[in-house]
């Protein structure tokens, strides 16, 4: 943001990440044209830019959950409030966040309706119609939705008050089938944020006070941002009979006898786009991950104004051959601006690859690629055109997942006590592995005294650990703590 305060017209540069991380975040999310404020406290608008990413997630997960076997499907926005009565937990978990619809056309409603916050409940009432016998298991169905949670603290993408994400519903005949589907999610889900995104992540199940209300297992995927704290990128949840004892969801087993189904959950959200613009920023600005940029490669024609037809002319033609390939490409010709500023410009706005072409590049049939995560110039012949942007989109996800993925090594340690822990969380910043009881008063401890959670309980910790970090007494787990978003 502009130091200058009298400056007003735009934001002139952005606050370094050492300097204050989450000025960054902002500064870059504004100038970069990703979302805007609303006048409604907590709901972000996306602008095209940033819901464009969002699509680009949609995309791929969309292919992967239907070729896993799931179909989509859409339920209400609001839900009767003795819905949320039925499921002791789920109310306690939820209550506190929902907004409430007690009047609509200038009448009160008989029931109030709460604005979803998941759909659990609306989608347990349905599957108990819909499910009579074994053969109507598995039900497998996505809904991809906005929802509501009334979050006290918020920050763009990363958590706010009405967020967009996707929730896979599932029933199941056996524990056994639902806790696959439960795990098979949360691959798909560490896959995709690695393999998509760039993001390196730690796979792991919630401890119980950190778990979803009703669930009866939850696990996670955490994601270290660039100021070492997490975030969750992902849930899938194993269920039990909670919900399916809740709402009668019954069937007839092959035995003749009637059954509870097992039900499973699973969701990810636009805080991804939160993630990833906090994993791979830096002091320039974006730096996106190029399967999900919504502008893979900006073209800039240089050169002086009595060679500019014939180049503008040529890279029009190597736009359509870029185009044509399924790159997402745009050509920035405007000749009022230098091409000094433009470089600036879509370096800060996360432009993966970067394409120069100048009079003398056309005599010789080449042109320049400059990556935005290293700056490396590289020199390539215009007929293989398509195979040399393919390979350096190719290249800079995997800088930039090996980049994230050094960051996350380097900042990850160990300890086998309160203090330790203490001192690793003000001096260091990122994740702690520690040796934990079980009991939640020894977790709530850690909270309070240095303001570290427990993420999860790693499936790879690495190490195991012996003792409870607060007090002493054998582990029963190994913990990732740290601070969160
Ligand atoms: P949950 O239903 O609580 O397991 O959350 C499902 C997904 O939504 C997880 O990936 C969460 O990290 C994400 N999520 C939860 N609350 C918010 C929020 N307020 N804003 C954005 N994403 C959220």
């Amino acid at each position: 943001m502009s130091k200058d305060a009298n400056n007003k017209q735009f934001v002139t540069e952005i606050t370094p990440q050492g300097e204050d991380f989450s000025r960054w975040y902002i500064d870059v999310i504004k100038k970069a044209d990703l979302m805007d404020y609303s006048p409604v406290r907590g709901c972000m608008v996306f602008k095209p830019d940033g819901y464009e990413i969002w699509e680009h997630i949609q995309q791929e997960l969309d292919r992967r959950f239907k070729e896993t076997g799931h179909r989509n499907a859409y339920f209400p926005l609001f839900i009767p409030e003795s819905f949320f009565q039925k499921e002791k937990e789920h109310v306690e978990g939820f209550n506190p966040e929902l907004p409430w619809v007690t009047e609509a056309a200038g009448e009160k409603l008989e029931e109030r309706l709460a604005i979803r916050p998941t759909s659990e409940t609306m989608i347990g009432h349905m599957y108990s119609k819909w499910i009579q016998s074994y053969r109507d298991l598995p039900v497998l169905i996505n809904q991809w939705a906005n929802v509501v949670r009334w979050e006290k603290r918020t920050l763009p993408f990363l958590r706010t008050s009405e967020f967009l994400w996707q929730e896979g519903h599932t029933a199941h005949e056996t524990e056994t089938e639902a806790r696959a589907e439960t795990m098979q999610m949360l691959d798909i889900y560490a896959d995709f944020v690695e393999n998509y995104l760039a993001i390196p992540i730690i796979k792991g199940q919630k401890t119980p006070s950190e778990k979803f209300a009703g669930a009866v297992d939850t696990y996670s995927i955490e994601a270290m941002m660039k100021d070492g704290r997490a975030v969750q990128a992902g849930t899938s949840h194993y269920m039990g009979t909670n919900f399916a004892e809740a709402f009668e969801i019954q069937y007839l087993s092959r035995d003749n006898t009637l059954e509870f189904a097992h039900t499973t959950s699973w969701g990810v959200s636009t805080r991804l786009i939160g993630s990833l613009i906090m994993v791979h920023g830096d002091d320039r600005g974006l730096v996106l991950p190029p399967k999900v940029a919504p502008t893979q490669v900006i073209m800039i024609p240089i050169g002086p104004p009595k060679t500019r037809d014939a180049v503008v002319g040529r890279t029009d033609e190597l736009f359509r051959e870029l185009k044509s390939a399924g790159i997402r490409v745009r050509v920035d010709d405007n000749p009022d601006v230098r091409p000094g500023w433009k470089f600036n410009e879509y370096e800060m706005r996360g432009v993966p690859v970067r394409l120069e072409i100048g009079p003398r590049d056309m005599e010789n049939g080449v042109c320049v690629l400059v990556s935005r995560i290293t700056g490396e110039k590289k020199i390539v012949q215009q007929a293989n055109l398509v195979e040399e942007v393919q390979a350096m989109l190719e290249q800079v996800h995997q800088e930039m997942y090996d980049r994230a993925k050094q960051f996350m090594e380097d900042h990850f340690y160990s300890v086998n006590t309160l203090d330790e822990m203490k001192a690793s969380m003000e001096e260091q910043r990122g994740f702690t592995l520690a040796g934990w009881c079980g009991s939640e008063a020894c977790e709530d401890t850690v909270k309070q005294e240095t303001g570290a959670t427990s993420r999860n309980i790693p499936f790879e910790p690495g190490e195991k650990k012996t003792t409870c970090l607060v007090c002493g007494d054998a582990a029963k787990h190994t913990v990732l703590f740290a601070r969160a978003y």
